[in-house]
């Protein structure tokens, strides 16, 4: 039973046995150091390359150091962090149940690593909400699977390009399984980060050092330094489309979109360039406001309004999924660039760069 929670260390049993077992954590930060190195590789590779690194070849040390290396995600205390440890641990766990379940009537007559698909559905409480219907063909509820698909990439994903019956979406193996891990993800990060007592944290500090120096040498804001309009929350858009077809603006919403499009990164002068196909705006009028935002003709540095802002200004519109989980544009956008594949990105500064070099 070991190997398997090492192998699913976020499975409730899991959480379990370790509590059972009366494992100080405490004392095992402090002595057991096969542990800590095991847990800090964890964190780099899910840093570093999106993974969780090789397992540890004993299974205890495996799995303590899942709940040693969330100790580690939470006193380092970085948003990105959380995200990319939360997510290399759910691939991680994607590739490994997709393969357990190939080979799970081999491995279940001896002692197990795998488990079944119903075992998985129960862990999250899915199997109610998904049917099987036909040869690897599913139905699961719409109210399941609205949250667990909010996060997935593409446009198949959204409900619009689904054919919804009975309140049901039809879903095939794959896309289940991509749903699971989904759900094994938001259950990584829910919690994260949480208060580490003071000498846990000490004990740390060395590994903490390490975690934080990788951090900033992957400059991981550079991504937000992109400018990928389709990733753009609602509102921007709209005000965006606004801009484009030279309609005039109200100056709360004017100072909206020129506060976002600089806080993305772009310069007075592309902004300038992006406005001129409105011709009701007066490049000296459009250079001088966002000048003005940037901070470079007055003492402060504006940020784009809140959701809450936008709203009583009437300038947030069309509202999405993710647009309930977030206070912010700016976090909308940072998230849907953090969730694009770095592939998907790349095509993008292509295109952009292209586009540039054509004009
Ligand atoms: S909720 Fe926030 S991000 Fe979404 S459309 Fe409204 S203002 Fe924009």
């Amino acid at each position: 039973m070991q190997r398997l929670h090492a192998r699913y260390p976020f499975l409730e049993a899991a959480r379990e046995s370790v509590a059972t077992a009366a494992v100080d954590l405490a004392a095992v930060v402090e002595r057991d150091q096969a542990v800590v190195d095991r847990a800090r590789n964890r964190v780099l590779s899910a840093l570093e390359d999106g993974t969780i690194g090789e397992p540890h070849h004993d299974s205890r040390t495996e799995l303590l150091s899942y709940p040693v290396a969330r100790v580690l995600v939470s006193v380092v205390g970085e948003r990105v962090l959380v995200r990319r440890y939360a997510r290399a641990e759910a691939e991680t766990a994607h590739e490994r149940f997709v393969a357990d379940l190939e080979d799970t009537t081999e491995l279940k007559s001896v002692e197990s690593t795998a488990f079944d698909l119903t075992d998985l559905l129960t862990e999250f409480d899915l199997e109610s909400a998904v049917q099987e219907r036909g040869d690897e063909e599913y139905r699961i509820g719409v109210g399941t699977y609205l949250p667990l698909a909010a996060d997935c990439w593409g446009d198949e994903w959204r409900l619009v390009n689904r054919s919804l019956a009975d309140g049901e979406v039809p879903v095939d193996e794959d896309e289940l399984h991509e749903l699971l891990r989904e759900a094994i993800r938001n259950r990584i990060e829910d919690g994260l980060p949480f208060d580490v007592p003071e000498a846990i944290a000490d004990d740390l500090e060395g590994d903490v050092t390490e975690i934080r120096d990788v951090l900033a040498d992957l400059d991981l804001t550079r991504e937000i330094d992109t400018v990928v309009p389709d990733l753009f929350p609602p509102c921007m858009k709209a005000l965006l489309d606004d801009v484009q077809k030279g309609e005039h603006l109200p100056h709360h919403s004017r100072f909206a979109i020129t506060a976002f499009l600089a806080s993305i990164g772009m310069s007075t002068d592309e902004i300038v360039d992006l406005y001129q196909v409105n011709a009701g705006f007066g490049e000296d009028m459009t250079r001088y406001q966002t000048d003005h935002i940037r901070g470079e003709t007055s003492p402060t540095e504006y940020s784009p309004p809140s959701c809450a802002t936008m709203q009583s200004y009437g300038d947030c519109v069309n509202k999405d999924d993710l647009c309930e989980r977030i206070p912010h544009p700016m976090a909308y956008y940072e998230e849907r660039i953090d969730d694009a594949e770095d592939d998907d990105l790349e095509d993008w500064r292509e295109a952009d760069d292209e586009a540039a070099s054509a004009e």
